[in-house]
């Protein structure tokens, strides 16, 4: 079992790469990696701490941390649902600390993510793939698989479809 502190390493490292920083409050930066942790113990990998996760690998896809709502988030308000990642323009003030709406479709928390149901997405929009990287065996369910794996940093084509049993 990793500690907090082997979890929150890495972590940085990426962040740090990518652009992003953390929220520079120390209390609140570590009670948001607290719940992250408390749900890796709890679930075995480290779902969102800002939303409730079904438990089941699967459903939760799109909201293991970093969540596949992030960059879309900061781009438009600055921040994560969490506030756990932040940009430059929020720490300075320049973008307002007000409350990130959900961006992760309802139905999604109802039903799970579809992507590895092998269900139609929100709106009847396209089916995704789940993507294992074979380095550090990282799991993400998108259209396609990412850049640069967020864990290990391996590249795209390091990435394989993967088949949830
Ligand atoms: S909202 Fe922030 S803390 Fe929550 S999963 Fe997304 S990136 Fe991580």
């Amino acid at each position: 079992m990793r500690t907090m502190e082997e979890m929150f390493d890495p972590m940085k490292k990426i962040a740090r790469e990518e652009g992003y920083k953390f929220n520079p409050n120390k209390l609140e930066l570590n009670d948001i990696l607290q719940g992250m942790w408390d749900n890796e113990q709890r679930y075995g990998y480290p779902s969102c701490p800002c939303r409730l996760a079904s438990g089941t690998l699967a459903n939760d896809m799109d909201i293991i941390c970093p969540c596949n709502y992030r960059d879309a988030d900061i781009a438009d308000y600055g921040s994560c649902l969490c506030t756990l990642y932040v940009n430059d323009e929020w720490i300075a003030g320049r973008m307002p600390h007000d409350p990130v709406p959900e961006r992760r479709p309802k139905e999604y928390a109802i039903k799970g993510y579809p992507g590895i149901n092998e269900q139609k997405g929100a709106g009847g929009g396209e089916m995704v793939e789940v993507y294992r990287c074979q380095v550090c065996g990282y799991l993400c369910a998108r259209e396609e698989a990412p850049d640069l794996c967020p864990i290990c940093r391996a590249k795209k084509e390091r990435f394989e479809k993967f088949r949830m049993k």
